[in-house]
């Protein structure tokens, strides 16, 4: 499978290019980054301390397009969102990993997959993704007198918050629960906000250091709290998921698939 990379020299894009090459069954046939990037002429290889790839970093995002089967984009809102119209335009999948898209942007991708199989997950890992359903199924068992509160730290590069994994949990907690997450978020708490209202989900972030991605669901009951964790110490778990999704996309018919699906949960 030939496999592109969007962003191939961030922190992401550097484990991407890693564990694609070791990867069985995957081919990296190019990186892009923003035309004003410092490392633009330099292999794709050197740049994620594998070696020397004989690939080298380029700006030209419709080059990448047209030769790659599967694209994986783990850059900003905006390029992935560009990058959605351009998959639909060379017909190329894409395993999307940028976390903070606004609706508009989240629309560009769902358009995108109804002519071409697209995977977006706000967190690549099988234990995240274990996760959910833990989640789920707690929010359903336990009453609405257990308050939902979704802690997340991250190291303090990261740009948007709560967290997309964050969020995705939040959505799952309001799925087991059977209501709208949006009605529900609390994501702010600033000054003389009140007490808290049954069944609101509450989200907290922190920020600091180099923490790769810490999330804590907590149910809060009467008399007991029940909290589930997930703690990730390397990227190379996103990065690993995000590979495996690239090669079971390869063989998917158009649609907007989850790490569910490409994990067969
Ligand atoms: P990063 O800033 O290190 O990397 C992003 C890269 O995108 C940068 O190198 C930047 O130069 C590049 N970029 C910006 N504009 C570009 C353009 N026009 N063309 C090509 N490249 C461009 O950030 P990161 O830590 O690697 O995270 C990237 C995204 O992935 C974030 O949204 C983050 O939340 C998300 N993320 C998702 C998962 C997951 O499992 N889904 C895991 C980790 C990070």
């Amino acid at each position: 499978m030939k496999i592109g990379i969007m962003g191939a020299a961030g922190r992401m894009g550097r484990m991407l290019v890693a564990a694609v090459n070791a990867a069985q069954g995957g081919e990296v046939i190019g990186g892009v980054e923003a035309e004003s990037h410092p490392d633009l002429g330099a292999d794709l290889g050197a740049l994620a301390d594998i070696g020397p790839l004989g690939v080298v970093l380029t700006s030209d995002v419709e080059a990448l397009f047209q030769t790659a089967d599967v694209v994986v984009d783990f850059t900003v809102p905006f390029v992935t969102a560009q990058n959605a119209g351009l998959a639909q335009k060379t017909n190329t999948k894409m395993v999307i990993g940028t976390t903070g898209l606004d609706d508009d942007q989240q629309q560009a991708i769902a358009n995108a997959s109804k002519t071409v199989a697209m995977v977006q997950a706000a967190n690549y890992s099988v234990g995240v993704n274990v996760l959910m359903g833990l989640v789920e199924q707690t929010a359903r068992i336990l009453p609405e007198q257990y308050d939902i509160e979704v802690l997340e730290m991250h190291h303090h590069h990261k740009i948007d918050a709560p967290s997309g994994t964050a969020l995705a949990l939040g959505q799952a907690a309001a799925d087991g629960r059977g209501v709208n997450l949006n009605d529900v978020a609390d994501k702010v708490r600033d000054g003389n906000v009140g007490a808290r209202r049954q069944g609101d989900i509450g989200f907290a972030t922190l920020r600091g250091g180099d923490v790769v991605g810490d999330h804590t669901v907590m149910f809060a009951g009467p008399g007991e709290r029940v909290e589930i964790t997930h703690k990730a110490a390397s990227r190379e778990v996103f990065a690993n998921g995000a590979v495996r999704a690239a090669l079971w996309a390869g063989n998917q018919t158009p649609g907007l698939y989850s790490m569910q699906d490409v994990l067969g949960f």
